[in-house]
């Protein structure tokens, strides 16, 4: 017998999930809340963009599509730090240029990715809002442009509607069901660096970008075609704010005392600034994912986290990537949901963690001198002992390793890099030979109980 779903949410996640499912011969629709992006009157709007690595390339490979996506990034090797002075220092990424991340457009992919759904055989209903989820029953009610609303049943309802999710609002009435949304204090806003009259990028073009100023910095992203996506963190409410910055001279007064490199790149910004729209950043956790073979959440309708480590949608990919290997096992359905949260949920609780740490480092750390003595006396140790020491960073974004065991190598690696840093001032004064003790003694026990392998 065909399988049936119904996907709440046509967003990356969604669109890859029902790719999946489709290629499987599951007769897959989705209902997704906004118009269709394909359409010209909506291809317009903000220019958001974020970085595809590792883990999320893994999925779109399985499914045939990693090239084609590539061809619409744009790689970044690396990052640009700008001190207030203008001051350039650049730090890559990995250990080579292989070691590379992707700077993608988020509706580019959507709209590939839409089409890709489509082409599997997928129905998409755009303008199609879900509410009133009864998980367990698998029905819920879709509401049209007109007001029109309709109940559906499906058998198997997935919930790919993202942090608001309403499939995970239908789970309040599972018993025992438990979430958490944390607000950080802080807001985003985007704003564009356009390309250079002559059609060029202002800026080098291989690194992602950071102007760490302490309690907000500014980042900026390549995008296809010479411009660059820029998004600046900053407190929501306080003395510098978005909750202050709300007429021009603010503004002005407030990128020229914290930014003035990134100003005379930033085009007609002001206005762009005041229209923008401030977006809010959490961390969603709940338990458990899943009822019977019924109702499944996936991505960040189940775990959305901050954009710090840039995994939101590399981990919601991963959760594809995982389901994939489940079902070709072909285990059971409600056991295949069960196994799937299991696995995923501790990996993901990780990496929200790992997120709000380098929400920490991004704006704070960046710039000081022990952290980056610190990075630099890890690099040296990835260089001399490659095979037995690779960086907390590297784990998370180029290997496949779950992301609880990252973190738990991270532990690891502070006490040894506390220890080789102790006293120090310079990165050439780092013992490696008691650098090499401390792995021998700490890290590869910890990796071979954990099957962990660093060849990737
Ligand atoms: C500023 C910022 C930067 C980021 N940078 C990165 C990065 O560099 N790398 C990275 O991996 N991740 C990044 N992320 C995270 C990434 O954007 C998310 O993890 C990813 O979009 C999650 O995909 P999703 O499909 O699960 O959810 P979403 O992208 O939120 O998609 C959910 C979809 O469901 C639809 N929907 C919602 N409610 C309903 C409803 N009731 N009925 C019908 N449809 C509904 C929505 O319209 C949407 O299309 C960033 C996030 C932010 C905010």
């Amino acid at each position: 017998m065909t399988k049936q779903a119904i996907v709440v949410g046509g967003g990356p996640v969604g669109c890859v999930l029902s790719v999946l499912l489709a290629r499987r011969g599951w007769q897959v629709e989705v209902y997704e809340r906004r118009p269709d992006l394909r359409l010209a009157e909506h291809a317009a709007g903000r220019s958001i963009n974020l970085v595809l690595t590792a883990r999320g390339l893994r999925a779109l490979e399985i499914l045939g599509l990693k090239d084609q996506v590539l061809e619409i990034t744009v790689p970044v090797y690396g990052r640009m730090m700008h001190a207030l002075d203008g001051a350039l220092a650049y730090q890559p990424y990995g250990k080579d240029d292989r070691e590379r991340n992707y700077s993608v457009s988020r509706g580019d992919l959507n709209r590939y990715l839409l089409d890709v759904a489509e082409k599997s055989g997928v129905k998409v209903h755009f303008e199609q809002v879900a509410s009133e989820v009864d998980v367990r029953a698998g029905r819920l009610v879709v509401t049209g442009p007109d007001g029109a609303a309709r109940t559906l049943e499906t058998p198997h309802l997935f919930g790919a509607d993202g942090a608001p999710s309403a499939v995970r609002g239908g789970m309040q009435a599972v018993e025992g069901f438990r979430e958490s949304l944390d607000m950080l204090p802080d807001g985003y806003k985007e704003l564009l660096f356009p390309e250079t009259p002559e059609g060029n990028y202002c800026m080098e073009v291989r690194a992602l970008h950071i102007w760490p100023r302490g309690r907000h910095f500014l980042m900026g992203l390549p995008n296809q075609g010479g411009s660059f996506t820029g998004t600046l963190y900053l407190p929501l409410e306080g003395e510098e704010s978005f909750a202050t910055l709300t007429h021009p001279e603010a503004v002005r007064a407030f990128f020229g005392r914290h930014y003035p490199d990134a100003v005379p790149l930033l085009g007609d910004y002001v206005e762009a600034f005041l229209e923008s729209p401030t977006g809010h950043l959490g961390t969603v956790r709940c338990a458990p994912w899943h009822v019977g073979e019924r109702t499944l959440l996936v991505g960040d309708a189940s775990h959305g986290i901050v954009p710090f480590f840039g995994q939101g949608l590399n981990s919601g990919f991963e959760d594809c990537a995982v389901l994939h290997g489940l079902l070709e096992a072909e285990t059971p359905l409600a056991e295949l949901f069960a196994t799937f949260s299991q696995r995923r949920k501790p990996n993901t609780d990780a990496i929200a963690d790992m997120a709000l740490e380098n929400y920490v480092e991004m704006r704070d750390k960046v710039g000081d001198p022990r952290f980056l003595l610190r990075k630099q006396v890890e690099s040296r140790l990835e260089r001399a002992y490659p095979e037995l020491f690779r960086s907390r960073y590297a784990m998370v974004v180029y290997s496949s390793i779950p992301y609880a065991q990252a973190q738990a190598a991270g532990r690891i690696h502070d006490e040894i890099l506390g220890e080789l840093c102790a006293g120090i001032e310079r990165a050439e004064d780092a013992d490696l030979e008691r650098g090499r003790e401390l792995i021998d003694a700490k890290l590869t026990p910890f990796h071979a109980a954990h099957g962990i392998s660093l060849a990737f």
